[in-house]
């Protein structure tokens, strides 16, 4: 077991490499003595073992609950989980009561680095005003309210402030996966790649060249099949772990309609192939039906939207195994808040908002892939979950709606053999809410108990105040 615990950061071993012999020698025998400190610490938390059992439980891939669930804990993996397990001797019992236990669940769309929900003219002003330092700041905020809610894992599509080349998305994955603050784990897009003056050219409804240049590749912007796949390699070596694109226009942009195709079929070839080449999956933002169907055609993993999607484009998702993240949330916060946007977006809002609960109930009837996806930031970060009623009220039945946030998503990300079901050998997401999903979804928006990676971040309310970091037991740098 310490074998498989321990290692060697390569790192620190590389921090002793120009200093004199003896410092080295004395630096290494400090260093067998750190490690062998880590890694006994590391051992002891492997050994702990926690118990989890509440009424019911779903596994993130089963049609039923399972009655009195048990999920086995060692370390920061699930050990075994299933009806009426025995705790093992000396084990931490955790008796959660009338609630079911879940995988951790995911959202395959969100911005946890922005935030859209406000008055939209009002989010302009500030997005300038503020220092790209100051809103990295705010954004472990969305991070911690995210992961509190119950999603343990996000795929962040798309971080950007105008002006700015910062990736601020990757800075709030990389200080997360290092417990530096609390929040879920992350696959992060950076820039959305688009045209220009289409849905994620930055500078589009600014007056011109207020910014003293056009954007260009480095902030996701391009044109072309040659541009994008720079586009794309230039995102892979800043730390992308998938590449996102808007495919159409959108609803929150000032320049462009919101069905509009607004890359060519050789754009989105050289975009699928780039990314599929580099072992990222491509997601990408379309409203429109022509771009989707010119999307799906070229490869890509999942659209984003859908809103204005036929069935016979349904059908082509369908048979090409192309998922569908329907954000249903975004629209629905925007409708229901429609005086914070300027009218030519409302607009835009109403005609998406129209057409987007008949192409769900077409893609649930069709049995399209539906991966769980919600536009946070569109709407305040950590209502996540408010997307579940709505996949229910459009005919999606609930053990599909949390089949969806958790199976179902895992695969899309690609970390289905990590995560996502309570399975032997999975990590250890697990989380829990208050009665009986099956028969009232609302209770997946009062989760209770969230555990990532074996370490509990709530047990009760959620914190006002910032939630202690566990501390790793593997630290890459040894503390003074
Ligand atoms: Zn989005």
């Amino acid at each position: 077991m310490i074998a498989q615990t321990c290692f060697v950061s390569p790192k620190f071993l590389y921090a002793g490499m120009n200093m004199p012999a003896s410092c080295r020698s004395s630096l290494r025998s400090t260093f067998v003595i750190l490690a062998f400190f880590s890694c006994a610490i590391g051992a002891r938390a492997a050994d702990k073992v926690i118990v989890l059992k509440a009424a019911r439980l779903f596994d993130g891939k089963s049609k039923t609950l399972a009655q009195n669930g048990v999920v086995i804990v060692q370390g920061n993996k699930i050990v075994d989980a299933g009806s009426n397990l025995p705790a093992p001797p000396d084990a931490q019992v955790i008796d959660l009561g009338d609630a079911t236990l879940s995988p951790g669940f995911m959202d395959g769309h969100t911005h946890l680095t922005l935030d859209f929900s406000g008055n939209y003219n009002e989010r302009r002003l500030k997005e300038v005003d503020l220092n790209v330092s100051e809103q990295a700041i705010i954004a472990t905020r969305h991070a911690r309210a995210t992961v509190e809610a119950g999603f343990t894992t996000v795929r962040d599509l798309g971080s950007r402030f105008v002006g700015s080349k910062e990736f601020v998305d990757i800075a709030l994955r990389n200080s997360i996966n290092k417990g530096v603050i609390v929040g879920p784990r992350m696959l992060v897009a950076t820039f959305g790649i688009g045209a220009t003056g289409g849905h994620f050219d930055p500078t589009s409804g600014f007056r011109d060249m207020l910014f003293g240049r056009e954007p260009d590749y480095s902030e996701g912007i391009a044109d072309g099949p040659d541009a994008i796949r720079k586009a794309v390699r230039f995102e892979v070596k800043n730390g992308a772990d998938v590449i996102k694109a808007a495919v159409s226009g959108g609803v929150l942009s000032l320049a462009d309609e919101v069905d509009t195709p607004q890359l060519t079929p050789a754009e989105m070839a050289a975009l699928v192939d780039e990314s599929h080449r580099l072992r990222k999956k491509v997601a990408v933002h379309c409203h429109g039906d022509q771009a989707a169907k010119e999307a799906i055609e070229a490869g890509v993993d999942s659209i984003e939207h859908g809103s204005f999607m036929k069935p016979e484009t349904l059908t082509l998702m369908k048979n090409k195994g192309t998922y569908l993240t329907p954000t249903l949330m975004a629209t629905e916060w925007i409708m229901s808040k429609i005086d914070n946007y300027p009218p030519a977006l409302q607009g835009k809002a109403k005609a998406a908002g129209a057409a987007r609960s008949e192409m769900f109930r077409n893609a649930v009837k069709m049995g399209v892939k539906i991966s769980f996806g919600t536009d946070a930031a569109v709407f305040p970060h950590g209502q996540n979950a408010k997307e579940f009623k709505l996949m229910v009220d459009l005919g999606m039945a609930p053990i599909d709606a949390l089949t969806s946030a958790t199976g179902t998503t895992a695969e899309l990300f690609g970390i289905a053999q990590k995560t996502g079901t309570l399975q032997k050998g999975k990590l250890a997401d697990v989380i829990a809410m208050p009665g009986d999903p099956t028969a009232d979804i609302t209770v997946t928006e009062r989760v209770s108990f969230v555990m990532k990676e074996g370490k509990i971040i709530r047990n009760g309310p959620p914190s006002a105040q910032p939630v202690a970091v566990s501390a790793d037991p593997e630290p890459e740098f040894p503390a003074d």
